[in-house]
Parts: C-alpha cells; structure tokens; sequence
C-alpha cells in the first residue's frame, strides 16, 4: 500500500497502527492462491487467519478477543489490508465478526463462552442469516418462522444470500416470533450447522466466488436457550450488528480501491504510448488526481464512523450510512478507472483490475444496498433538521 498516511489520522492511535503494519507484514508473504475450490480456500483462510491471531479482533477480550469491546478501528484497518491483497481474505475475516455479532453484543455468558472464543481461533466458523427471497432490503417482511413450544422454538422457512452457508459451524438466524406484526416481532437464534432440519439447498455463484447458499429450516428444533437476546428483539440485534459492520463494509471497498489506485500508479508509469509513459497524458493525471481525492475522502468517512463509534457514540447509523455508501461507490469509479487505464488487459481474466472489478461490486448491494443508506442518510438529516 504505497499511501499510508491516513495511519497518522487523529481517528487512530499507535495500537492501530501496528495492527495494520504487522498484517500487512503478515499478508505480504501468505500465499492467497486462487479462486478455485472456494469452500476449502475459505476454511483454510479462517483457520490460519485465527491461527496468526487476526480474528481476535472479531470478538471481545473476554471471549478470546483482542479489545474490551469490538474495536470498529481495528476491524476496518483489518479489513482494508486484507482486501487490498486478497477478497475472499477480507470475506473470511468479514464473516467471522458478522456471524457472531449478535452473540459479542447480545449473547449470553453461556452463548459466548460457546462460540466465541472458537471463531477467534478460527476453529469454528460464523454465519448470519437475516435475508430471504422476499425480504432482502424490506427485512420487515421476512417469513421464516420460529414458534416458542415449551423449552424450544420451531423454524419454518427459507433463507437466502447466505455467505459462509454450508461451510458454517453455526448461523445466527433471524426468525418471525410474532409479538407485533413486522419488525417488531423478530428474534435472533444460534442454529448449529447440525441441527436437524436445516439443510443448504442451493448454492449460489457469483461473479466474486464465496460460500453462498440458500437454507431450509424443516421443524427445526432449537432449546430455548438458543435465543439471542429477548424474544421480538431481532431487529434491534440486526440492525445493532449492522452498526458495526457497515462501516467496514465501507473499509473492505477502500482496500480494493487503494490496490486499484497502487496498480494504476504501477501501470501508467512504465506503459509507453506516443513515445512517453502513460502518466504524462494529462487525462490520465485527472484519472489519478480522481481516484486519489475519492480514496482520501471514502477514508475520513470510514474512519470517522469506526472512532465515533468506538470513542463516543452508542449508535452510528447516519455515519456507517455515510461510510458504506460513499466509500463503496467512490471504489466502483476507482476500478473502473483503473480499468480504463489498463486498456484491454483490464477486462483479462486474472488481471488485478478485472478481479477487483468483479470483487467491489456486490459491497453496493449487501449489508444495505446504497438506496438503502441513502434513505437512512435523508431520514436522519430530516431529523436533525426536525421535520
Ligand atoms: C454477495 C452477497 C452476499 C450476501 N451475504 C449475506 C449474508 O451473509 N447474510 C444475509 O442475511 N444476507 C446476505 N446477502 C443479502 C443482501 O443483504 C441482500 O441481497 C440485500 O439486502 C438486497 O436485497 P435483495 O437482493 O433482495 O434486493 P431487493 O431488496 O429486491 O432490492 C433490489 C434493489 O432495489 C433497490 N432498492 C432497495 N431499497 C430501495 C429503496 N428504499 N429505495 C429505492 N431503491 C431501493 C436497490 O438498488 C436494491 O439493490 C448477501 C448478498 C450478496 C449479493
């Protein structure tokens, strides 16, 4: 990463800074390989990532973790460094802290105990399972049920989009538990990968390959006790865990972007045309200058959502709006540019800009498609304004 002054920024202190200079260390000499067989690249990334001891910045300290809460600073700078050199690394790493969000913020001791320091060694791998075929943005329309009976609920439904489905030891599932109609009467469940009833039946490929599969859940049969948090509870503990992973989204796309950014830099410096580099050609300096400002800017936005959250804030829905949506978009021109620059090599399969081309573009649309952060963006705005 040729640009590492943002590492100065008031956001960060020296703990960051070292964090971000040893996985850098750590990623410069791992061998990420290619995109084939991806179920087993992804085990082996979660295995050795917790083995480095990079994924003890998914959980709290008390659990195996790194920080005494999550710290947003250190999974965004994890995530940043991790997707400057390989997506399906930052993925890995990604899933670890999403799929087991719910329990570090809502869980129980007995919950934590179970699970977390597990996915901090990555020998146990999370998932989180909120959407489905009809209730993507509109989570409130989610179907899936889970009816309390005695000491167990049953789950009755579908989920889809599922990342890490079929490579999971457990998934936190969200479920219709009907206190109030819509997003009011959600819970939030552990279901291990085990459990009678739940089957992967679909997988799912896509342009950036990762473990995506749709889940059935048959009279699924989970102990009460597998509940996170109070019952009608789920949407808070959905939306809460989005809070701190939203904006990392945000880091993950600013890592494909410095790369894109580093790679044209590269390229344009030694590609001759017209008997000169490319970089002399002014058009290609408003290029650069562009995707420069953006990275810079998509930076102060992230890094100011992951400190306000850690330092001062409760919530940081406006802000992790404003770090997902602009930072994601501004990294889709950034590698389309780069693209650009590599002439046709740009669109070769195996070249960087193509991989990071087909790489950024599902970060506009999980966790929140951009419309979706803009309608929290101009919901809050109104707010502030009192309307
Ligand atoms: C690669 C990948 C990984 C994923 N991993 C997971 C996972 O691990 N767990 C999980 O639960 N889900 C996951 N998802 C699902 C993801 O969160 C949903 O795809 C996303 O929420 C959008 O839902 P949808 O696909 O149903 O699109 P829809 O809800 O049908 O939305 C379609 C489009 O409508 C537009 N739109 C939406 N809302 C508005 C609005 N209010 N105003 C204007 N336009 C709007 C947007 O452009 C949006 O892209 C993943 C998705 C992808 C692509």
């Amino acid at each position: 990463m040729a640009d590492k002054t943002y590492l100065d920024w008031p956001f960060l202190d020296d703990s960051h800074r070292k964090l971000q200079s040893d996985l850098a260390a750590w990623c410069a000499q791992y061998d990420f390989g290619d995109e084939e067989d991806i179920d087993n690249r992804c085990r082996q990334l979660v295995a050795d990532l917790g083995k480095a001891g990079w994924l003890k910045n998914c959980v709290p300290a008390k659990w195996g973790g790194a920080s005494e809460k999550l710290d947003v600073r250190s999974i965004a700078l994890c995530r940043e460094t991790l997707a400057y050199y390989s997506g399906l690394a930052d993925f890995s790493f990604a899933m670890q802290g999403l799929g087991s969000g719910a329990i570090s913020l809502y869980g129980t001791d007995a919950q934590r105990q179970q699970y977390l320091p597990a996915v901090a060694a990555g020998t146990a791998i999370a998932a989180f399972a909120l959407s489905e075929a009809e209730a993507g943005s509109d989570v409130a329309a989610m179907a899936t049920s889970a009816e309390h009976s005695g000491d167990e609920y049953v789950l009755n439904g579908e989920k889809t989009w599922i990342s890490n489905g079929g490579i999971a030891d457990f998934y936190c599932v969200f479920a219709r538990t009907g206190e109030e109609p819509g997003a009011r009467g959600l819970s939030a469940f552990i279901v291990e990968a085990s459990n009678p009833g739940l089957e992967i039946t679909a997988k799912i490929e896509t342009i950036a390959p990762h473990p995506l599969t749709t889940l059935s859940f048959s009279d699924c049969r989970v102990a009460a006790s597998a509940r996170i948090g109070e019952s009608g509870e789920g949407f808070k503990i959905a939306m809460a865990t989005l809070d701190v992973f939203r904006t990392t989204v945000g880091a993950a796309a600013l890592g494909f972007a410095r790369r894109a950014l580093d790679e044209a830099v590269q390229h344009t410096s030694t590609r001759e045309l017209f008997g000169a580099p490319l970089s002399a050609l002014q058009m290609t300096e408003a290029s650069i200058a562009e995707m420069a400002t953006e990275i810079d800017a998509s930076a102060l936005l992230v890094y100011r959502s992951a400190w306000a959250k850690d330092c001062y804030q409760e919530r940081v829905t406006r802000e992790a709006a404003m770090a997902k949506l602009y930072a994601t978009e501004a990294a889709q021109k950034t590698i389309d540019r780069a693209v650009q620059l590599f002439g046709g090599s740009g669109v070769v399969k195996g070249n960087i800009a193509e991989r990071l081309y087909r790489e950024i573009r599902a970060l506009r649309i999980y966790e929140g498609a951009s419309e979706v952060q803009k309608v929290i963006i101009a919901r809050q705005t109104y707010n502030r304004h009192g309307k």
